[in-house]
């Protein structure tokens, strides 16, 4: 088979490569995009929608589970686990659907099938194919890491089978607590599904600022056991799966399914990276410029999850933008400025970190949303906001776990991007009563803090829940 030529090759069809082979083509590069399946981007199939599409569901039970507060008495709810599966099925194939019709404004001849490895640099083995490229953009993304204790038990699911469960589970072991986990714990537990989580660490939703995390976990606790600290056993027992667990508490227990999310390690093991001339680092990952997204001064690029920087959706659309652009120019590669760092859990509430963690300069500045207007109306109030300035009082970061946190992390992430101070955002209109209004007294704070009267002086005595 004749070798097949191009300027610029992208391994893997997700976000960030779509992102990418879009951005060299437009930059003038002759692309050739390569992916194992192209079956979907990871966040349309197996990711992102569809578990956003389970949690929608999980709300709706959730409301009329907690309707009784408002004086409303739902006389019996059923929850119909196969109808709340087709629905998440449904729409998640919609999704899918309309990633794959993205592929067709790709040009005829782009797209190549198989699974790549490097055969030296510039030169890939694609299947029987040979695809020999003036630069490259690995862009393979990330799979669910599966421990050692569940490999060949039964009832073992990822975020790649649990949405194909026909019906909801009647028991779940959620190992790990981090977003994906806690995401997906809550809402199954809402849906009926018994519950619980176990981690090995400490931290949940990853949230890097003890206090916020402090504050959600009994939220969290409040509707499953989590069982942080915890090393755990697991043994097949007929159709159910044994957990046994030990360390901060210990204990043993069946569950009709297990639900790995503790981590998702890039996908680079069939790439034959040493054969590329790469620099890895202690995790077997090229070194890399995020600025620029380029290894080393090679014309090898990386882009999305599999660089193991942000797993999240915009940065692997960012950094593919990057990647696929300098690709096409290299060797005249260009640094991209990087957007503030954004990372929301979609668990009700919803958690955020954004920017820089707080060091011991920051200046910090906190809303209890216990006491919040707007939220004591909805019956959501619970959580905590805490902001960090510098000494000048410009916002550097924030960690929240609060209701309506998905939509203030933007503004604070906006604020921060902006390089505002907490002054500044002060002096900006929030209209009452709103859950943005929490984020006055933490704004106040800073202000106090570095002694600027002003705004942190306004009168709002007369605005309840402020
Ligand atoms: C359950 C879950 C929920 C999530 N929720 C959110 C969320 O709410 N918000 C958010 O921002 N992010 C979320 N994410 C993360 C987000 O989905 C990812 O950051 C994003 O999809 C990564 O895109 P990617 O292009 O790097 O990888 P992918 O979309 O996985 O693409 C990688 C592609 O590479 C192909 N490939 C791999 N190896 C090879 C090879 N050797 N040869 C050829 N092809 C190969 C694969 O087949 C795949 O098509 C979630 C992830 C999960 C798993």
């Amino acid at each position: 088979m004749p070798d097949r030529n191009c300027d610029v090759a992208i391994i893997g069809a997700g976000t960030a490569g779509l992102s990418a082979e879009r951005s060299a083509r437009r930059a003038g590069a002759k692309t050739m995009l390569i992916d194992e399946r192209f079956a979907g981007t990871t966040c349309a199939s197996v990711g992102c929608m569809p578990s956003k599409l389970l949690i929608a569901a999980s709300k709706n039970a959730h409301s009329i589970a907690s309707a009784a507060e408002f004086g409303i008495h739902a006389r019996s709810v059923k929850i119909d686990g196969r109808a709340v599966m087709a629905r998440v099925r449904k729409l998640r194939d919609a999704f899918v659907a309309s990633t794959l019709k993205s592929l067709d404004d790709i040009p005829d001849g782009v797209r190549l099938e198989g699974t790549a490895c490097f055969v030296e640099p510039g030169i890939l083995a694609v299947d029987g194919a040979r695809v020999v490229a003036k630069a490259i953009v690995i862009a393979t993304g990330s799979r669910a890491a599966i421990p050692q204790t569940f490999k060949g038990l039964g009832q073992i699911l990822t975020n790649e089978t649990v949405f194909e469960l026909e019906d909801l589970p009647t028991s779940l072991a959620v190992i790990g607590a981090g977003p994906l986990g806690l995401e997906l714990a809550q809402a199954f537990a809402r849906l009926g599904v018994d519950v619980e989580v176990f981690d090995e660490g400490d931290t949940i939703a990853a949230l890097k600022d003890d206090a916020v995390a402090q504050s959600l976990r009994p939220l969290l606790e409040a509707e499953f056991p989590l069982r942080l600290g915890t090393s755990i056993v697991a043994s097949q027992a007929g159709n159910e799966i044994e957990i046994s667990w030990s360390g901060a508490s210990s204990g043993k227990r069946r569950f009709s399914h297990v639900l790995v999310a503790a981590g998702r390690p890039p996908n680079m093991k069939e790439l034959a990276l040493e054969k590329a001339g790469l620099e890895l680092d202690d995790h077997g990952i090229p070194i890399f410029d995020r600025t620029t997204m380029q290894c080393g001064y090679t014309p090898i690029f990386l882009a999305g999850d599999c660089d193991h920087d942000s797993p999240v959706l915009h940065e692997a659309s960012a950094e593919g933008a990057i990647a696929g652009h300098n690709a096409a120019r290299f060797p005249a590669v260009k640094p991209s400025k990087r957007s503030t760092p954004l990372a929301i859990t979609f668990t009700d509430p919803p958690s955020a970190s954004i920017g820089c963690p707080a060091n011991d300069e920051s200046v910090v500045g906190e809303t209890d949303f216990s006491d919040q207007g707007r939220a004591k109306a909805d019956g959501r109030n619970a959580g905590l906001v805490r902001l960090y300035a510098d000494q000048g009082g410009k916002l550097t970061g924030a960690t929240l776990s609060a209701p309506e946190a998905e939509h203030l992390a933007h503004l604070i992430a906006w604020a921060i991007e902006h390089g505002q101070t907490a002054m500044q955002v002060l002096d900006l209109p929030i209209y009452h009563p709103t859950y943005e209004e929490g984020l006055r007294s933490a704004l106040r704070q800073i202000c106090q803090q570095i002694d600027v009267g002003f705004a942190a002086d306004r009168d709002e005595g007369s605005a309840p829940g402020i």
